[in-house]
């Protein structure tokens, strides 16, 4: 499968790992847009969120509650986001789940 992120889950690129489970691994973002920037990913490879059951959101929403708890950003707070296509500019077709935070985040939208 020559896709980017099922390489990196495999190893086969070098990420840096902050959580991996059964089903999800999550690394930090190459461009972080935040002082915290770590991509979720399903270890399912399906092009967007919409390729994902409801139980493996459920999973990938278990590991970031699993990663953030007992973190400060638990406390703090933090951002989950998912692009899909081209108006929300994806640009990697694996489905992914940003989660930002570790400091106070802008608006968002258009
Ligand atoms: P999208 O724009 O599709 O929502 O998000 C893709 C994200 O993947 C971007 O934030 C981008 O910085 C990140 N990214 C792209 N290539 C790599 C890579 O090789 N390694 C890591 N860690 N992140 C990447
Ligand atoms: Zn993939």
């Amino acid at each position: 499968m020559d896709c980017l992120f099922c390489k990196i889950f495999q190893g086969q690129i070098p990420s840096k790992k902050v959580y991996e489970d059964e089903n999800v691994f999550a690394f930090e973002d190459i461009h972080p847009l935040a002082k915290t920037h770590i991509l979720f990913i399903h270890k399912k490879h399906t092009t967007n969120v919409n390729g994902l059951s409801t139980i493996h959101v459920g999973q990938v929403f278990t590991a970031i509650k699993n990663w953030t708890s007992g973190q400060k950003i638990e406390k703090e707070g933090f951002r989950v986001v998912t692009n899909t296509g081209p108006d929300a500019g994806q640009t990697v077709f694996h489905a992914h789940f940003h989660v930002l935070g570790g400091e106070k985040l802008g608006g968002f939208g258009k």
